[in-house]
Order: structure tokens, then sequence, then C-alpha cells
């Protein structure tokens, strides 16, 4: 809840406070049906005893902030009776405007009902007690308004709320009836207001769970989300045949288990998965004769069969492939001399490998992020075992190789996510056999947070994978001690 503590331009404290009921579906009272109710917040002078606000004032705010109204009607007491400033007015006079405004709003006491809540009484408002001659607090507690009006009789005995908080009356002993807590409660359980209540979002580390397999020492796996909150995970096995275990949406924590895919794929590294579209998947893998081998899945023709795409990579290479438009694949790997090469495929066909992205010598395979249809950013580990990144854009080319810190064993490769545009997470396995991680955020651009150990509770066999299905979740996946597969969610946990 906000609070604002008002003072002022003038020397003296200025400022009533202020503070207005949500609309939570409920009848809203007559007087207050043109009053906002989406003020966020309560705005209050500087001290309450300069304003003579009365004991109970900041109670009184957040009472309306929380849902209620004043027990008079209207959101100030001087209208019932019609008072000028500065206007005096004899109790008999203050009767007949009273009488008047009750005859205008229905014509019975329920018109003094200012806040729709059963068990606060009728009030005829401070302004009206005042001109009547009684004292705001203590005894008499009623007035009896009884006469002839325009040749009508009336008679009523008045016993305002003065101990209720949502009233105006300066007493010392005030309270919420019954009634109105119920309306707090109500207001509060409201989305309007139930960020007050609700737990802090808890952003963090689930642990890691098991998702099994058996796969080649050292391995990393592929994964693709072709849904929000799917995965079709792809791994190697020691023969050097593909697996593949999927997590559908429909079936909450449930993988469907390992099944052995992509049928007459035989890879001497571990697979690549890109996915354009709800209804395809493309692998790509370096062979045991060292080319490029990619085969896809649609969803109405199953597998395709293998196609070779050239080059020369050394056993154990994975590539690296990004989707910048539909139709489309840029397709990375690590020559055995340490330089990058690049195939694209478009409508034309596959360009056929050339080196790129000049002066990048990696020690282990390229990883690749896109965020836009006119960029690239590879991430790859130096022959100095720190992080290296460069990035293409349409516009531009290829930019320098820029230097992420971090040490990182010969051979390993980097996960690299980013979950909204202009943003990266990377992750990699440190020397020191645990997940590191390094953030590049949208609010603070040129900025790498640097390195910091991460995903804690596994130390992987293999570099990580690591995948975001939108801007508030990660998912890194690695290979144990067994090489069986295991995943991580970053994420609200008590969402
Ligand atoms: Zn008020």
């Amino acid at each position: 809840m906000v609070v604002f503590f008002r003072w002022g331009t003038d020397p003296a404290p200025t400022g009533n406070g202020n503070a207005g009921p949500p609309d939570i579906g409920r009848p809203i009272p007559q007087g207050w049906k043109h009053e906002r109710t989406d003020v966020g917040f309560v705005t209050m002078p500087s001290t309450q005893s300069l304003v003579d606000q009365g004991p109970a004032f900041l109670a009184h705010e957040v009472g309306h902030f929380l849902g209620l109204h004043h027990t008079f009607p209207g959101t100030s007491d001087g209208p019932i009776i019609d008072l000028k400033d500065g206007e005096t007015l004899t109790p008999a006079q203050a009767q007949e405007r009273l009488i008047r405004f009750i005859r205008r709003n229905g014509g019975s006491a329920i018109a003094l009902d200012g806040d729709l809540v059963k068990d606060t009484a009728v009030d005829p408002g401070t302004a009206f007690w005042r001109m009547h001659g009684h004292p705001e607090c203590g005894r008499p507690d009623s007035v009896r308004v009884r006469g002839t009006l325009d040749l009508i009789p009336y008679d009523l005995t008045l016993r305002p709320p003065r101990d209720n908080i949502m009233s105006y009356y300066r007493c010392a002993e005030k309270r919420f009836t019954p009634g109105q807590i119920e309306k707090l409660q109500a207001t509060i359980a409201h989305p309007s207001r139930s960020h007050l209540v609700k737990h802090q979002s808890r952003f963090d580390w689930s642990g890691w769970f098991p998702v099994g397999g058996t796969f080649h020492a050292g391995d990393t796996v592929a994964v693709v989300a072709r849904r929000p909150g799917t995965f079709e995970v792809f791994g190697r096995a020691s023969d050097g045949r593909l697996w593949q275990n999927d997590y559908p949406a429909p079936t909450p924590d449930r993988w469907t288990g390992w099944n052995l895919t992509a049928p007459g794929a035989v890879a001497s590294g571990p697979p690549t998965a890109v996915t354009w579209s709800a209804d395809h998947v493309q692998l790509f893998f370096v062979g045991t004769d060292g080319q490029a081998w990619t085969c896809n899945w649609f969803d109405k023709t199953g597998w395709s069969g293998m196609f070779p795409l050239g080059g020369s990579f050394g056993a154990g290479e994975s590539l690296a492939a990004v989707a910048r438009t539909k139709g489309t694949f840029e397709l990375f790997g690590r020559g055995s001399d340490g330089v990058l090469w690049q195939n694209d495929y478009s409508t034309q066909g596959w360009t056929g490998w050339n080196r790129t992205a000049p002066s990048a010598v990696a020690s282990g395979p390229p990883t690749a992020v896109t965020w836009s249809a006119d960029h690239v950013s590879l991430f790859f580990v130096g022959t100095d075992g720190q992080a290296w990144t460069v990035n293409w854009y349409d516009e531009t080319g290829w930019s320098g190789v820029f230097p992420l810190g971090g040490s990182f064993g010969t051979g390993e490769s980097l996960a690299a996510i980013a979950r909204s545009k202009e943003t990266f997470e990377l992750f990699g396995r440190g020397s020191d056999g645990r997940v590191w991680q390094n953030d590049y955020p949208a609010a603070t651009p040129d900025g790498w947070t640097g390195w910091t150990v991460t995903a804690p509770g596994l130390s992987p066999s293999g570099s990580p994978t690591a995948l975001s299905h939108d801007a508030d979740s990660m998912q890194v996946f690695a290979l144990d001690a067994g090489s069986a597969l295991q995943t991580t969610y970053w994420g609200n946990l008590d969402a």
C-alpha cells in the first residue's frame, strides 16, 4: 500500500487525506457514484494534529482505500444540510435542510445511510450535529428531529455512529463494525487490492529433476519448445543414435519417456535442434564422416531421411543453428583449426560452408542466438578459457569479438538464451564443474553482470543447454555424473 504524506507549497501544512474505495462489484452509495474508484494510494497531510483530522485519520483513509465509504452520505458532510462556507444555522434551519435532503433522497432515514453497510447507523453528518447544538462527542448521543415541513409532519431519532472510523466525529474511541470488517476483507480479496496480501513472487531455481536416459559421456542435449510450456529433448546415446523425450503441455509433470528418434541418424557429436513453427523440428549433427547432417520432422509427414550438408568437423563437435525467419537456417560450426564456419539455408538452398565471424577462435563448439530477423549472436569458449561473443547485424555485418570472462575447459560449449529482445542469459559449466551464469540485462545496456554460480544442486558431466518460454522463465538441462539428463527451472515458484 502506498501512502503519500502531503505538505503543499504554503508555509503552513496543507492537504486533506484522500483515498478511493475501489469498485469491487458491490452497490456504490449514491454520493460516491461519480468519484474515482481507481485511486491506488492514500494521501495524508504531514501531521494529523496540524490539520485537526481527528485521532483515527490514517485508519479512516486506509478504510477508504480498502473499500469503505463514509457513514454519512457523500464525500463531505456539509452538503447534506447545504452548508455554505462560514455559514451558521439555527437548529431549526439545520433540521429543515436535513429533512429536505431526506425527502429529495427517498423520504426515509435510509437517505442518511452513507455506506450501504447494514450495521453502521444512519448518519446526518457532523455539520448537522454541530448546528443542532450538540457536542461532537459525549452526551447526548442522539437527536430527535420532529416537526412539520410543507404541511407534512416528520419525526425521527438519529443516533449517529460517532465511534465509527468512517464518520467525521472527532471522538477518541473509534472502531470498524463487523459489517465494515467484512467489506474490508472482501476488498482485500478483490484483484484491485489483493496484491497487498499476496505472497511476494519468489523467482528462484526449482532444484534439479531427473529426466533419465543414458547418453554419451560428457554430452550436451538439444531442446526445443514448439509451443509454450512444452519441451522436446534430443540426446545422443553412446552408439551415436538419437533419443527423444517430450514434455507435452496438456500433461503437466509427465514426460513421454525416451524413444529412439530420427531414424537413420548416427551422430559423432551432440545434436542441435531448431523449430520454425508448431509443426516442425529440425535436427543438425556432425556425422561419423565429419560432415554436418540434418533431418526434419513435420507433424504431417513425420521424420525425413538424412541429408548431408558437407563441411569437416571433429568427432564430438556440435553445431549451432538459428532460424531468423521461417524457412531459413543459419548453421555454425567450429572447424578443426578452431575457426568458425557458416552454412545458410533459404529458398535458394544451402550456400555451402564459408568462414565466418572473422577473428573468432574457439576451443569449443559455438552457440547461436537470435532476437530479431536482422540479428545473430554467437558465444563460444576461446583458447584462453574465457567466454567470447560476436554478433551480426544485417546493417553492420560482424562485430569484433568481445571477451566475457569466466573460466571454462577446452571443448566446452555455452548455453545462451534471450528471454527478451536485447538481453542474454549465458550458462556454462565452469572449470570447477559447477554451472555458471552471466547476464546481459536490458536495463543496463553494454553491461554484463559477470559470472556467478547458478542452478545449484548439480555438477553436470557435460555442457548445459538452456531454453526460455517467456520473459519470466528459464529451463536448463544437463547430464549428471551417470550421463542421465537432469533439468532445473528458474521462474516464479509461487505462481
Ligand atoms: Zn473520508
